[in-house]
């Protein structure tokens, strides 16, 4: 029996990171994506779009208390939740296809945690300093400088914590009146409760957890790992390029002797600018964001010293592999699994598209009374009630309700009279629906043996537009 006792700490404690300040062609494009995508979710409430008079004139809204959801020219209704299932599809989809092509993009540029990090990071640089400060002011301890930075940088990712929250809030409710009544404390209490629970997150997550969420806590990497191949690109570090490392002198000397020289000359900038603080020339690792910033700070060194650039760079497993047996590299974005990913995609999507545009601006639902299933009247006839209701996608409507399917039913809506032609007519407002009690009565001589299926129908009176539903009449036991 092993009798060896385990000494030391359960767990690593954390290694605090202080990224470098990088520039080059990564950097840039997480600007760029940095910009686009914050821009856009800070400002999108207050984007408006017409829907006429009566609709709510934002262009992306969630409206609860209606229990409608608006994106521009489109309008879902609840019963329409089959899309939402339709969007998760493509989103998951376009996951996996972004991991095929190459690898964890979605980590490294588009993830909300990696974009707010990068801003908290850009503010901290801008406050505290580079990495150089950053470090020396942690060793110096509290002064009164290194006071001032830290209530001025926590004050900072506060308030974009807080316009974090707030911005999210805007997307349940007309923004403009809402930023109204948060001004003057007449908001509801729910968006006071949201936002402080939205300033909060972010501010742990992008101030304090930062790549501790993507090592610990985020699931995705795992999934990734399972879901990736050799085809995929990932940010490598050319070892075969790379290896022995060793000053740019002896390198030179070692050239110069026909001896093996790598590229790396072990300058550490590349770990110090990466975000996660991982060494990339270990290999690939969970902690791995797949950034690109590596690839910048390698690049600008190698430029430094008079190698060609790439020591770091997107690649494949694959291509490492044939490297080092020295055939020249081969990429194969397209194959059998982004194949499969881009068809789903594409099949979804004109799923989607398709009932989009054939969608019908009016529907009816009928459910039939579970107690009493049926009512005997005193002169033998059976009475069945129905609860329906209808829905008006569109302006002012009254439609005219008809049952078939039963010879001899006469329907009788509460409340609603026959008009002179012998119909009844239901009026539904813009963008409303109505419920009405429906009952379906049949003489003793017309009544069916067995419960019919029976068929409601709703019909514009102007249009002539008709929806329909199914139900069944249930006749007496005999
Ligand atoms: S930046 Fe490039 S040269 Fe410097 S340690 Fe990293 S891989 Fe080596
Ligand atoms: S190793 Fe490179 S690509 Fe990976 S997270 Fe660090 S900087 Fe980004």
């Amino acid at each position: 029996m092993d009798d060896t006792i385990i000494t030391g700490p359960l767990y690593a404690p954390r290694k605090k990171v202080y990224p470098q300040a990088v520039h080059g062609r990564f950097r840039r494009i997480k600007w760029t994506i940095l910009i686009l995508t914050l821009g856009l979710y800070y400002l999108l409430p207050f984007v408006r779009w017409d829907r006429g008079p009566g609709a709510p004139s934002q262009a992306v809204l969630v409206d609860f208390p209606h229990r409608r959801f608006y994106f521009f020219f489109i309008e879902l209704w609840p019963q329409e939740v089959y899309y939402f299932t339709g969007l998760l599809i493509i989103a998951a989809m376009v996951l996996f296809l972004m991991n095929a092509v190459a690898g964890r993009v979605w980590c490294g540029y588009l993830c909300p945690q990696t974009v707010w990090t990068d801003l908290f990071y850009a503010v901290e640089r801008l406050v505290e300093g580079d990495r150089r400060e950053r470090i020396m002011s942690d060793k110096r301890g509290m002064t009164f400088t290194h006071l001032r930075q830290l209530v001025t940088k926590h004050a900072i990712w506060l308030m974009i914590a807080w316009w974090t929250g707030g911005a999210w809030v805007l997307y349940f409710s007309d923004a403009p009146t809402l930023v109204k009544e948060l001004a003057t404390l007449e908001a509801p209490f729910a968006a006071y409760l949201w936002i402080a629970i939205l300033t909060v997150t972010t501010y742990v997550f992008a101030g304090h957890a930062r790549e501790q969420v993507c090592i610990y806590m985020c699931p995705w990497p795992r999934i990734q790992a399972a879901l990736t191949d050799e085809w995929a690109l990932n940010v490598t570090y050319r070892r075969d390029r790379g290896e022995p490392r060793m000053s740019v002198k002896k390198a030179e000397v070692a050239r110069l002797q026909q001896a093996p020289a790598g590229d790396c000359i072990d300058c550490h900038q590349c770990v110090n600018v990466c975000p996660t603080g991982v060494d990339i020339r270990q290999g690939l690792q969970l902690g791995c964001v797949q950034c690109g910033l590596c690839i910048d700070a390698c690049d600008t060194v190698m430029s430094q010293v008079g190698r060609p650039t790439g020591l770091i760079a997107y690649d494949t497993d694959i291509n490492a592999q044939r490297r080092h047996d020295g055939l020249p590299p081969v990429y194969r974005p397209i194959r059998a699994r982004t194949l499969l990913y881009a068809a789903i995609i594409a099949a979804v999507g004109g799923i989607m598209l398709y009932a989009l545009a054939t969608r019908s601006s009016l529907g009816i639902n009928v459910l039939h009374d579970r107690n009493p299933l049926f009512t005997t009247l005193s002169d033998g006839s059976i009475r069945n009630d129905y609860t329906v209701r209808l829905l008006n996608k569109g302006g002012d409507r009254a439609f005219a309700l008809e049952v078939s399917g039963l010879p001899g039913a006469v329907l009788r809506v509460a409340g609603i009279e026959r008009n002179a032609d012998g119909k009844m007519i239901a009026e539904v407002g813009p963008d409303q629906t109505r419920e009405l009690r429906v009952s379906l009565l049949v003489p003793a001589k017309a009544l069916p043996r067995d419960s019919v299926d029976i068929e409601i129908t709703a019909t514009d009176v102007a249009s002539g537009l008709s929806a329909h539903a199914t139900d069944h009449f249930i006749p007496a036991n005999r």
